[in-house]
Formats: C-alpha cells, sequence, structure tokens
C-alpha cells in the first residue's frame, strides 16, 4: 500500500487514509477519541478559521502544545492552507521562545494555559510585547476574553470555506523545526512535505505497517520523532494513542487497554517501563514492533525488551535535518547486531564516511558520516550561511556524528564529532547553556560536560569558575539558570572549580576535565 506514496503531500496523506477508512479512530488522546472523517472535518474548520485571520500559504505559525489531538488537527490544519508549522517544547522559558518567535517570523501561536509549571499565558503575554509580527495568541483547552481560542477559529471557520491550496510536495516547506547543531543558537531546519512523508513511509514500509496498526506516541509531536510517527500512523491508515506526558506506568497501561502494536521511543522510556515494579501487571502481548532511537539503546535491553516485553523492537538513527530516519535495523537482525549498529540505509537514503578534508574513507574506517536523503531538510531557515555550512555543493549533508559503514552497509555510531548531550531522550547543546552562564557577572569560565547515566544515558554537569576574588554559591548559579533555560537543560550537576585542564591554544580540554569529574562525583 506504500508504493508511490513519497511524493504526497500531508493533504493528500489525510485523504487516502480517510477514503480507506472514514469512520475509523485515528487520535485517542486520553480525553478525546477522534475518527479520521472528523480529523479531516475539523482541520478544514481550524484552516478556514485561520484563514478568516489571514493566514496564507507560506506564513509561519507556531505551536506549543502537549500531546493533545488539537496539535494533530493544527498540524493536518496548516498543511491544507500551506502554512508552515513551528512547533516546540513546551518547557521552554521566555528567552528561548522569544529567540524562535522571532527567528522564524511567526503570525500566531498556539498554546495551553498552564504546562510544565509554566504559566503560558502569563509568558506568552510578555513575549508579545517584544515580538512585533506575533499577531494573535491561541489559547488551546482555556477560555480567555483578551485572546483568541482554539475553539473560536473552529466555530468561526464552520461559517466559511479555505480555498484549496495547490502543494508541491518536494519544494513547500512544511515544517521549520529549531535544532542548535554546535554553534549555540537554535537554527530552523525547514522541512518539506516530501522530506516528512518520506520518511514516514519508508518506515512504515520497514517495520511491515498496516490499518490495524496502533501506534503509542509518548515522545512530543513538537519533535521530529514524534511529528514523524503521527505521519506513520496516518500513512498506515493505523491509530495514534497519544501521551499527554510521558509516565512509564501510564505507557504500560495504554498497552494493554488500547491493545497497541507499535511503540517508538528513546531507549529512557523503555528503561524506565522494564524497571517499574509494576511492570508484570500489564498484559503486553498486542505489542508487535516498536522504533527505538535518538540515543544509543543498551544490548541488555533490547533483550529484555524482546524476552519481557515480547516485542521485536528496531533501532532507528537519524536527526532533526534527516525527518529524521537515516538508517533503521530490520526484523531479520539479531539482537547483537541492533545493539552494535543502527542498521542500515531506509530506501532513498544515501551515505558515506569521511575524513577531516572530506575524503571518502575506506569501508570500516572512522569518520564523520555524510548523507543524502528524500528527508534532507531544505535548509536552515533564514541563514544561508549555516546551510552552506551543513550541506556542500554536491547535496552531501554533514551529520557531526562519527560512524563506520561495514560490507554490508550497518552503521555503528563510535562518537560525536559535534558537542550534544542527549540526556533522557533530550538534546542539551552544552555551548547555549554556556552562552547563558557567560552572562553571569560573577562567572569568568564554564564547561558543561556529558557523564554517563544508567538511566538516563547522559547527564550534564557544568564545571564554573568565578572570576578573581568574587565570592559565589552553587546554588545561586542554578536559581540563575534555571530562569533562562528549560528544566532539562538545567545541569544536574553543577560544580565550581578553580580552574580548567587547557589546550596550548587556550580552550578547555573536556575531555580531560570528564575524566577529573569521574572521580569526583558519583554516578549511577
Ligand atoms: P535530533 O536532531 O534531536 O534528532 O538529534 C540527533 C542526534 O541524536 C544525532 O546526530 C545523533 O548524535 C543522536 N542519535 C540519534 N539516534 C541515535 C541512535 N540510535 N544512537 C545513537 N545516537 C543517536
Amino acid at each position: 500500500m506504500f508504493t508511490e506514496r513519497y511524493h504526497m503531500s500531508l493533504p493528500q496523506l489525510l485523504e487516502s487514509a480517510l477514503s480507506l477508512k472514514p469512520d475509523e479512530e485515528v487520535i485517542y488522546d486520553g480525553e478525546r477519541r477522534v475518527n479520521y472523517k472528523e480529523l479531516d472535518q475539523e482541520a478544514n474548520d481550524l484552516a478556514s478559521g485561520l484563514h478568516q485571520l489571514g493566514i496564507r500559504k507560506g506564513d509561519r505559525v507556531a505551536v506549543s502544545l502537549p500531546n493533545w489531538h488539537e496539535f494533530i488537527v493544527i498540524t493536518f490544519a496548516l498543511a491544507k492552507l500551506g502554512a508552515i508549522l513551528i512547533p516546540f517544547n513546551t518547557r521552554f522559558r521566555k528567552e528561548e521562545v522569544s529567540y524562535i518567535l522571532k527567528n522564524s517570523g511567526a503570525k500566531a501561536v498556539f498554546f495551553p494555559k498552564e504546562f510544565d509549571q509554566i504559566d503560558h499565558y502569563q509568558q506568552f503575554h510578555e513575549i508579545k510585547e517584544n515580538v512585533p509580527q506575533l499577531e494573535y495568541l491561541i489559547s488551546v483547552r482555556f477560555e480567555s476574553e483578551d485572546i483568541l481560542s482554539y475553539e473560536n477559529l473552529l466555530r468561526n471557520g464552520k461559517l466559511t470555506k479555505a480555498p484549496a491550496v495547490e502543494i508541491e510536495a518536494a519544494e513547500d516547506v512544511f515544517a521549520i523545526l529549531y535544532t542548535s547543531g554546535t554553534t549555540g543558537r537554535p537554527k530552523g531546519a525547514m522541512l518539506t512535505h516530501k522530506n516528512l512523508i518520506h520518511t514516514a513511509v519508508a518506515g512504515a514500509k520497514c517495520m511491515q505497517c498496516s490499518p490495524k496498526d496502533v501506534f503509542l506516541l509518548p515522545t512530543p509531536v513538537f519533535h521530529v520523532m514524534g511529528l514523524m510517527f503521527v505521519l506513520r500512523a496516518v500513512a498506515s491508515a493505523g491509530r495514534m494513542v497519544l501521551m499527554e506526558v510521558f509516565k512509564p506506568e501510564r505507557a504500560l497501561s495504554l498497552i494493554e487497554q488500547e491493545k497497541v502494536t507499535i511503540k517508538p521511543g528513546v531507549p529512557t522510556m523503555f528503561i524506565l517501563e522494564l524497571n517499574h515494579p509494576n511492570f508484570k501487571k500489564y498484559d503486553l502481548s498486542s505489542l508487535r514492533t516498536g522504533e527505538m532511537g535518538g540515543a544509543p539503546a543498551p544490548v541488555e535491553i533490547i533483550r529484555r525488551i524482546r524476552e519481557q516485553m515480547g516485542c521485536n523492537v528496531l533501532i532507528g538513527y537519524g536527526m532533526t535535518e534527516t525527518s529524521p530516519t537515516l538508517t533503521l535495523t530490520s526484523f531479520d537482525d539479531d539482537d547483537q547486531l541492533r545493539a552494535e549498529t543502527v542498521g542500515k540505509a531506509l530506501p532513498g537514503v544515501e551515505l558515506k564516511v569521511v575524513d577531516r578534508y572530506k575524503n571518502e574513507l575506506p569501508i570500516g574506517e572512522v569518520g564523520e558520516l555524510v548523507c543524502k536523503s528524500f528527508g534532507l531538510m531544505k535548509g536552515y531557515y533564514n541563514m544561508p550561511e549555516k546551510t552552506h555550512e551543513a550541506i556542500d555543493a554536491e547535496g552531501w549533508y554533514y551529520t557531526g556524528d562519527l560512524v563506520t559503514i561495514d560490507e554490508q552497509g550497518y552503521l555503528r555510531i563510535v562518537g560525536r564529532k559535534k558537542e550534544l548531550i542527549i540526556r533522557g531522550g533530550y538534546n542539551i547543546y552544552p555551548r547555549e547553556v554556556e552562552e547563558h552562564f557567560y552572562t553571569h557577572p560573577k562567572v569568568n569560565d564554564v564547561a558543561i560536560i556529558g557523564m554517563p547515566d544508567t538511566v538516563l544515558g547522559e547527564i550534564s554537569c557544568a564545571c564554573i569558575q568565578l572570576k578573581t576574588g568574587v565570592e559565589g554559591t552553587e546554588e545561586e548559579l542554578l536559581v540563575f539558570i534555571k530562569e533562562k533555560v528549560a528544566d532539562y537543560k538545567v545541569p544536574d550537576k553543577l560544580i565550581i572549580v578553580n580552574d580548567f585542564p587547557m589546550t596550548p591554544s587556550g580552550k578547555i580540554k573536556k575531555i580531560e576535565l570528564q575524566k577529573r569529574l569521574k572521580e569526583q562525583i558519583q554516578l549511577r
């Protein structure tokens, strides 16, 4: 059923599932059950409501919501208008949000009243004062007299019909996802309709998905993995079970209750479920497969997933810029292969390994992975020079991951050239957090490094040197950073140090610092 679907637009993908099973459920979010016909109708009404506000093809509309059914409706409504989705984390603080809204030039933003212990209503009012192009604040699941609401737009939208928009799947950008790379400040990866649909459809084919499949979505839809799984569910004409926030026991009970067949997630989610004291209470026999990705997967966990969850989980690898999947293991690979490697290239993906001078290396040698893919972004939004740094003139994208590829095409990740800490599936770019610390008047120098953790994979540790003669405490530095960045980026450990190991050129030797820290702090 997947042939010839790689070049579709999102609205076409929805139409095709709709024609197959209009009255069958597509979304359950714990609050509401929505069938394909209702999803399509609600997306049409919302598109008309947004059109009345003046949202047109190419306009950017931001969404900072948990995994609620409204998020999926907004996704398809924007796609129908040819408008561009700017999704971002509900845990972001004021400065992080303002940057994305300004950089993307979003005209409107959808958000909840309170979530993740942040008063979004208050936060967005403050932000709007300094973001002139942001015309509309749109509330979801709450009403307030001073702003528009999702429900208002649906009601108004029923009165008119937005004109149909021509979409060119390979050209038209559907979403801009912000990701940091190595330069500190986030960049917006522009993903076209074709980019995302390609990886959704190619992955669905590898996983042998069918309309009978029920996808559990514990990963946030504002992240590329969550978004791609929404499309994979629709590409399969399947059903999705959305989790507002990931809680291991809730995930287990939803698998039993909703007869989930496919379970994507980052390794930390699987670890927390397997280690949950009530794990054995739940019937997980409906599980057929899953995809674990986003961070290295320990072999022991893969074995326990197969033996204790009865689920033949696949390992996926990729990144925001590649929509995301580049490689996937297959059902035929044994556990060892699945743990040691991240599989082979998906159809439509070309991989090679290069040295620091960009020369291709022979099979088996360690170097940086570069790729071409139908899923590869169009570029970074409004940053042509950053796009040229990342994608060369021949169209190869430099991933920043250090890998080997063997004779059979299996990819092994051996390290990272880029500085990145993956904490429980969430990415922390040290430079971004370090730059915030540098704005503190007492801080002279700072280094943030990743340390191993058995549950989260990695945690972040900040080593801070204060200015000469200045007194300061670890607590006051933590209070400061909590105001600046999302909670998962706040260092798990913060230590004031007297000096750093330095290179002759004056850079902090992070590897040596990591060794020093291992002796000083207790790890799980
Ligand atoms: P993001 O853009 O947030 O999707 O993060 C992408 C980065 O996560 C990649 O460049 C890798 O460094 C890392 N990553 C993704 N999948 C895996 C995996 N299966 N194993 C190890 N690292 C991974």
